[in-house]
C-alpha cells in the first residue's frame, strides 16, 4: 500500500447518515464509465476537473464590479446585458482564478488531486462520530473503480486505521480491481440498473454482461449480510413490474439478502445547467409513495429485505 498514491476528488461530505451504517463521511471519486440519464452528480462523469458557474449567484457588474472577468487571462468570461457573468467553456483552460476572484462563489473548480495520507486526514477528523455511530468512510462517485488503485489503496489504510469501510459501485469495473476492493470494504453498495443488456445501455451507456459477471462473483469474496444491492426506481426507464421482479428473482437466487430501492429524485438537476449540461429526463417525475411500497412488497416477495430507510 502507498500513501501517497492520489486519486481525483469532487467532494467530501462528512455527516452522512444515509450512505452506510452509523455517520459516516462520504469521499466522492471523479470519473465514472457509465452515463445514467438520471444521474444526481453530473459534475462526477468526467474524470478531468470542471468548472462549475451557479448564474443564481453572480450579482453583476454592477454590484462587484466583475473582477471575474478581469481575472480571466482567456478572456474566457463576459457579461450579458444585464450585466451577469457568462462563460465561454470552449476557451477556458479551468485555472481557477475566477474562483479564487469571485467572492459570491459563483464559480467552483471541481476535481481535486489528493493523496491517500490527505483524504485519510479528512476522515480523522470525524472520528469521534464513528465512534459512537457505528459509522466510517463511504467511497462512491462518480464510479470509485474508475481510479481502482487509489480506491484500494484508501480503503486499505483506512481499515489499517480501524475504520469501517464501505463502497458504492456500478460494478462496471475490471474483475481484478474489484476483487481487490472487496477485500477491504465491510460493505458493498452494488447497483443494479436493469436486467435487459439493451434496455441497460439505452439507459446508461453500456450494456450489463460486465456488471452481472462481477455481481455474480461478488458472494466468493463477501457474506451476504455485507452486500446491498441497489435498484434506482426510475420512471418510465426501469421501475416495470417485469423489470422490478426480474431483478429481485435474479439477485435472490445468486444468494443476496438485501436490496435497497432508491426512488428517482430531482435533487441533482439544478447542477446540470451549472456544468453546462442538458438534464436527460427534465419531463419525469417522482414516483408516487404508493407505487414505491407496491415495489418494495414485491422485492420482498422473492425473500429479500427491503433495507431503504435503515441508514
Ligand atoms: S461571477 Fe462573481 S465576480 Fe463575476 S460578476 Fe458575478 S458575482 Fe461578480
Ligand atoms: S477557470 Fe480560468 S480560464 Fe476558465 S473561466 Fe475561470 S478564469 Fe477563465
Amino acid at each position: 500500500m502507498n500513501r501517497k498514491t492520489t486519486g481525483r476528488i469532487f467532494n467530501i461530505q462528512r455527516y452522512s447518515i444515509h450512505d452506510g451504517a452509523g455517520i459516516r463521511t462520504l469521499v466522492f471519486l471523479k470519473g465514472c464509465p457509465l452515463r445514467c440519464l438520471w444521474c444526481s452528480n453530473p459534475e462526477s462523469q468526467k474524470g478531468t476537473p470542471e468548472l462549475g458557474f451557479i448564474a443564481a449567484r453572480c450579482v453583476g457588474v454592477e454590484t462587484c464590479g466583475a473582477p471575474c472577468v478581469a481575472a480571466c487571462p482567456l478572456a474566457a468570461i463576459g457579461l450579458d446585458a444585464g450585466g451577469k457573468s457568462v462563460v465561454d467553456r470552449r476557451v477556458c483552460d479551468l485555472c481557477g482564478r475566477c474562483a479564487e476572484a469571485c467572492v459570491q462563489e459563483a464559480f467552483k473548480l471541481v476535481g481535486r488531486d489528493m493523496t491517500v495520507d490527505e483524504v485519510l486526514r479528512e476522515i480523522e477528523k470525524d472520528r469521534p462520530f464513528y465512534r459512537r455511530s457505528g459509522g466510517g468512510v463511504t467511497i462512491g462517485g462518480g464510479e470509485p473503480l474508475a481510479q481502482p488503485r487509489f480506491t484500494a489503496e484508501l480503503l486499505e489504510a483506512a481499515q489499517e486505521e480501524y475504520l469501517h469501510t464501505a463502497i458504492e459501485t456500478s460494478g462496471h469495473a475490471a474483475w481484478p480491481h474489484l476483487e481487490r476492493v472487496l477485500h477491504a470494504v465491510d460493505l458493498v453498495h452494488f447497483d443494479l440498473k436493469h436486467l435487459d443488456p439493451d434496455r441497460h445501455k439505452a439507459l446508461v451507456g453500456h450494456t450489463n454482461e460486465l456488471i452481472l459477471d462481477n455481481l455474480g462473483r461478488v458472494l466468493s469474496i463477501k457474506q451476504p449480510q455485507e452486500v446491498v444491492i441497489r435498484i434506482p426506481l426510475i420512471p418510465g426507464c426501469n421501475d416495470s413490474v417485469e423489470n422490478i421482479s426480474a431483478a429481485a428473482r435474479y439477485v435472490a437466487r445468486l444468494g443476496f439478502t438485501q436490496v435497497e430501492l432508491i426512488p428517482y429524485h430531482r435533487f441533482g438537476v439544478s447542477k446540470y445547467a451549472q456544468y453546462g449540461m442538458p438534464y436527460p429526463l427534465e419531463r419525469t417525475a417522482p414516483l408516487a409513495d404508493t407505487a414505491v411500497r407496491e415495489l418494495s412488497a414485491l422485492v420482498e416477495r422473492w425473500g429479500l429485505l427491503d433495507v431503504s430507510g435503515c441508514f
